[in-house]
């Protein structure tokens, strides 16, 4: 037995996400939910989806009476998270929902409400929590297998634009929803920094107790009117440990570094979607790429095949403590100030 899975929402990502799962063992794609027609077309005869598990954002409620659908993957812009991870809820169904969780602390904790009020499980798409590498990372760090870590250098970014030429761009298309505050919740703190933010904490296995933050210089104003192009933040946690987190629309970076008392460990890169490159002070850290939403998808599945819980790492409780984080750097990029997370 499989879990079947509808994904809701067909953008580029969900496109990643179905061919992965293509040959995975524990979970199946079932159904669609979309509002453009021409997609539920092509991804019908890609995906030899019945045309009874396909519904568009209006119809999507009727998934209650669908009995071969058990699972919903919710692919959308980071504002819709919330409101389609609880219609899937109320319609019994377990939901995953992409990162970030939802854009504020509010709308985190009332889609955990609304799952345990209807006894599915949330789980968030935190896909690097299955690779290889980074569960290395996380071991060389909790097990503190160079001493205790003291400092975390995280940086992820991506140039999304050409400075010289400046090409004009519509923010409010729906193709640039990420620079479209109410739709993204933020820039790429919520989209990339997430990860750096992520990858400190599961290197140290702390929670952050303090930050301070700076938004970088704004190249385009246009673009990044309404959400920043660069941020850079520092989080402190409860060992002593630093760590310095940076994150942009306008350069390109990639890279994690660890110094820990008797060594030290780093990918470049290591955030992306592989393959890594990675080595530690004793020598390289390398392991073969995998289908990281296809690992996630199996063990995800499996547990809900087991009747199992999910394990705390990827719930909506993690979701809702990264959002917690974001809240407060965006909080001291805007005061200059030092925000407590105690
Ligand atoms: P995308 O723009 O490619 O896809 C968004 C989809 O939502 C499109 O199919 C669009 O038609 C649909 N949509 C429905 N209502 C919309 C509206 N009002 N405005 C705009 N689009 C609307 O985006 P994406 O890159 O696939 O990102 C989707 C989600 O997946 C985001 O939350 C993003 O953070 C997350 N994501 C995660 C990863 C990862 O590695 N885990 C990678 C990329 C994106």
């Amino acid at each position: 037995k499989k879990i079947n899975l509808a994904i809701c929402g067909l953008g580029i990502y969900a496109n990643i996400v179905a061919e992965s799962m293509q040959g995975s063992e524990y979970c199946h794609l079932a159904g669609i939910v979309t509002g453009t027609p021409s997609k539920a077309v092509k991804w019908k005869d890609r995906y030899n989806i019945p045309e009874k598990n396909i519904y568009n954002y209006e119809n999507f409620d009727e998934i209650i009476n669908n009995k071969d659908i058990d699972m919903v993957y919710v692919i959308l812009p980071n504002s819709l998270h919330k409101e389609f991870v609880i219609r899937s809820a109320k319609a019994g169904k377990h939901v995953i929902t992409e990162k970030p969780m939802a854009i504020n602390v509010k709308e985190c904790e009332e889609m955990i409400k609304a799952c345990n009020d209807n006894k599915v499980q949330l789980a968030i798409g935190y896909r690097l929590h299955y690779e290889p590498t980074h569960l290395e990372i996380k071991r060389l760090g909790q097990e503190k297998v160079f001493g205790q870590v003291r400092y975390i250098e995280s940086s992820l970014g991506y140039k999304t634009y050409d400075t010289i030429a400046k090409t004009p761009v519509d923010i409010n298309s729906p193709a640039n929803w990420r620079l479209n505050k109410k739709l993204s919740g933020g820039g790429p703190l919520m989209d990339l920094g997430i990860y750096c933010i992520q990858a400190s904490r599961y290197i140290l296995g702390e929670e952050p107790i303090s930050v301070t933050a700076q938004f970088g210089t704004i190249n385009d104003k246009n673009r990044f009117s309404e959400t920043e192009e660069s941020i850079s933040w520092q989080m402190k946690f409860p060992s002593g440990a630093m760590a310095n987190g940076n994150t942009s629309c306008g350069y390109n970076i990639d890279r994690t570094y660890a110094s820990a008392d008797y060594g030290s460990f780093e990918l470049s890169p290591g955030l992306s979607y592989g393959p890594y490159e990675g080595k530690t002070s004793k020598g390289p850290l390398k392991f073969p790429p995998i289908k990281q939403q296809q690992k996630q998808l199996d063990e995800i599945s499996k547990l809900l095949l087991e009747n199992k819980q999910l394990p705390n790492h990827i719930t909506g409780e993690e979701g809702l403590k990264d959002i917690k984080i974001i809240n407060a750097i965006y909080k001291a990029a805007e005061t200059g100030k030092k925000v407590s997370l105690s």
